[in-house]
């Protein structure tokens, strides 16, 4: 579990970086999206964790996990400088779709009924609008 949450959160740090390597505004933007869910996910971890060890370890990864955001944005923001415009932008959509899909599945239980049906489609939109929206974005 511990790994799972860890590497969500890495992801979280490069989408961050991600952000600002397209444009300043959406790099802060992206930023208050992942730090708004960062304190009720760090609560979640804790819940989580302590359920299977002692409470300090579990203070201790989810400090962990915690840390593994700006982690992310640091890698990312070191390494984006040398990929193209085309793939900053595919890696993009493939976040903003990856957020909407959370959205659509995990945070409206209602959609569970679906059998991944409409979770689907809400992917696919949001990966479409954003490789728009990076289009639009670039010129
Ligand atoms: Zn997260």
């Amino acid at each position: 579990m511990f790994s799972g949450l860890f590497f969500h959160s890495l992801i979280d740090g490069i989408i961050i970086g991600i952000g600002f390597e397209i444009d300043f505004k959406l790099g802060l933007l992206t930023s208050l999206g992942v730090i708004a869910h960062e304190l009720p996910e760090g609560v979640t971890t804790f819940a989580l964790l302590i359920n299977s060890m002692k409470r300090k370890t579990a203070l201790k990864l989810s400090i962990a996990v915690g840390l593994a955001t700006p982690l992310g944005a640091l890698i990312s923001l070191t390494f984006m400088k040398s990929l193209s415009q085309a793939m900053v932008g595919l890696m993009l959509a493939i976040a903003g779709g990856s957020f909407l899909y959370i959205a659509a599945s995990d945070l409206i239980p209602e959609t569970h009924e679906e059998k991944g049906f409409v979770n689907a489609v809400f992917l696919l939109i949001g990966v479409i609008s954003l490789c728009f929206l990076s289009k639009t974005i670039n010129g």
